[in-house]
Formats: C-alpha cells, structure tokens, sequence
C-alpha cells in the first residue's frame, strides 16, 4: 500500500497528492537521489529544493574530501610535504 505523500528527507516538508495525479507533475522543482544499495536495491531520496539537497548531502558526505583537500593542498608545494 502506497501512501500518498513525498517527504523532503532534509527539511520533512510533506507534498501530498491525490491518487491519480501524476508524480512526475507533483513532485515538478523537486529532486530526487536514487542510491544503488546492491543487485536490484536502490533507494530514493526526495528533496524540494537544491538547498535541502545541499544539507542533506553535506551530512551525509564523509570527512574523507575535507581531509583529502587538505593533504592535496600540503602536497602542492607550500610546506615541503614531501621533499
Ligand atoms: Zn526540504
């Protein structure tokens, strides 16, 4: 049974439709992720707009690119990283 509601995953706002109505046009300005969790899973996320997109994927990227940055920034030359 499909309930009839898409939820921003980031800020909660509910977008209701009636059945019938189509989600390609209730859901227009929205975003949506499709995760792939494995042979034939995926997951999907809805977001109203690019900021809450943003936010919800800010939380869920890993430190991995802050720290990555960082160790390329060192590598290019300021402080004798490597050398
Ligand atoms: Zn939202």
């Amino acid at each position: 049974m499909r309930q009839p509601t898409f939820i921003c995953h980031s800020c909660g706002k509910r977008l209701e439709y009636a059945t019938g109505e189509r989600p390609c046009e209730v859901l227009s300005r929205w975003l949506t992720v499709s995760q792939w969790k494995g042979l034939g899973a995926v997951e999907h996320y809805n977001f109203c707009s690019f900021t809450c997109l943003k936010r919800w994927a800010d939380t869920h990227v890993p430190q991995v690119p802050e720290a990555f940055l960082k160790a390329f920034e060192e590598g290019k030359g300021g402080k004798n990283a490597y050398l």
